[in-house]
């Protein structure tokens, strides 16, 4: 197990990089292959031994090579963040490889889904269709008996948010929408308390920002919901099956 982990780190380390790509140009429509990475203020080039995830970033003590350019913590933030959570899954789905792979794919999503919410206030379509159908071919493959349930959950899910988006525009965005559904079909009927620490989250970020700004100025800020449903998601796909047995065994 202990080298399953450390394979999880690393993979997750580099996958991390590549999403560092991701979060900073699909919201700008430029390419994600061409050119490689180069330094946003000089435009020289990253060496690949500088381009290593994390480590490069220490040993340069977050300054571009050429012109000194600050580089921000947040790339190295995201690729740890990225290995955490890919060595989480594997450690906490340890007996099933079909979870492992449902989950590794939904932290793939949820880390630039985050990011690029929080810089841009947009989920774009770009990230969740594909990994919507990606999510309905992996379950139909590696775990063919729970597909109905993860596509009656997308939908449900989807509904849910649909209809709290058209009651209240401008609360909730159409992206949140339809990240919702791609929750429901990487959990199944985990989506449920998903959503449910989703909702709480949310609604504890408000307080908080409300807290920090005064009311008039934080009914005024708009607080984006898709780093508290990626949260409410990962919880509910790791611990919401059993939230909901024990939920269920209560009656
Ligand atoms: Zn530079």
């Amino acid at each position: 197990m202990a080298a399953a982990l450390i394979f999880a780190a690393l993979f997750g380390l580099a996958i991390g990089s590549f999403l560092n790509v991701v979060i900073w140009r699909l919201p700008r429509g430029e390419s994600l292959s061409h050119p490689g990475s180069h330094c946003p203020k000089c435009e020289t080039p990253i060496k690949p031994y500088d381009n290593v995830p994390v480590v490069g970033w220490l040993m340069l003590r977050g300054k571009c090579r050429s012109c000194g350019a600050p580089i921000s913590a947040r790339y190295p933030l995201v690729e740890a963040a990225t290995g955490a959570l890919y060595v989480l899954v594997v450690a906490v789905c340890w007996d099933d490889l079909s979870r492992i792979v449902l989950g590794i794919m939904l932290v793939t999503l949820l880390v630039p889904v985050t990011m690029i919410d929080l810089d841009v206030r947009r989920i774009p379509d770009k990230l969740t269709f594909p990994f919507a159908v990606a999510g309905v071919l992996a379950v139909a493959a590696l775990d063919t008996s729970r597909l109905p349930e993860a596509l009656i959950a997308g939908v449900a899910a989807f509904a849910f948010f649909y209809i709290a988006a058209v009651a209240k525009p401008g609360g909730m965005g159409f992206g949140d929408v339809k990240l919702a559904g791609v929750l429901g079909i990487y959990l199944g009927r985990a989506v449920a308390p998903g959503i449910f620490i989703g909702l709480v989250s949310g609604i504890v970020i408000g307080v908080v920002v409300i807290g920090r700004v005064g009311v008039a100025e934080g009914r005024r800020t708009k607080v984006p919901f898709g780093p508290s449903l990626a949260l409410g998601g990962l919880i509910g796909f790791l611990v919401g099956d059993s939230i909901v047995d024990s939920y269920l065994d209560s009656f």
